[in-house]
């Protein structure tokens, strides 16, 4: 279900077109300075994006203050760029309902602004679907994971407090049973 979406080129011009409306949101709250913003667009290969999509798709929105003195340069978050890594991950989270929503796109643009790093967050999306996978058997059964803002507390604990060296090493290692196409998917990227 998600694969099939992250590799339509459909989908990516969805992301494209919730860029587009960031991007307006971002350029019409202005520079902290209370600048104009104006565009100052570059390109950008996003990587591990489908083929054959269209020639505006590399273009990540940019922009610049036109205030003399300023001139800041800013980028709004981008869903092709890291917000697709973090989907691409949780697309391979066990026990979801299999969609993405609106929010989860934002969510995850919002990490990106807040310059979380990747690594923080697929520790957070590991560690999660350990403590729901390792429980005692007669625990109640868990609901589905509907939302991408589900690892949202996890990711904060860990921003907060990062885990140990060795110890996301040694969840991969427990969960590569459970969970093994969303540890093939982490392994891919932390190694
Ligand atoms: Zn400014």
């Amino acid at each position: 279900m998600y694969q099939s979406l992250l590799q339509d080129s459909k989908y990516f011009d969805l992301l494209l077109k919730l860029d587009e409306e960031l991007a307006a949101e971002y350029r019409r709250a202005g520079c902290d300075c209370g600048g104009v913003l104006h565009s100052a667009r570059y390109d950008r290969k996003p990587r591990g994006g489908p083929a054959g999509v269209g020639p505006t798709s590399g273009v990540r929105f940019s922009f610049c203050c036109a205030t003399e003195g300023c001139r800041r340069r800013a980028t709004p978050s981008s869903l092709r760029f890291l917000g697709r890594k973090v989907l691409e991950l949780y697309s391979h989270v066990p026990g979801t309902t299999g969609y993405f929503r609106r929010s989860d796109r934002r969510f995850a643009g919002e990490l990106h602004d807040r310059g979380i790093p990747l690594d923080i967050v697929d520790a957070a999306i590991l560690l999660a679907v350990a403590r729901r996978t390792i429980r005692s058997h007669d625990a109640p059964p868990l609901q589905k994971i509907a939302t991408l803002h589900y690892f949202r507390p996890i990711i904060e604990e860990l921003i907060a407090e990062p885990p140990p060296p060795g110890y996301i090493g040694y969840i991969r290692f427990k969960l590569a049973a459970v969970a093994p196409e969303l540890v093939a998917a982490a392994n891919h990227r932390l190694s």
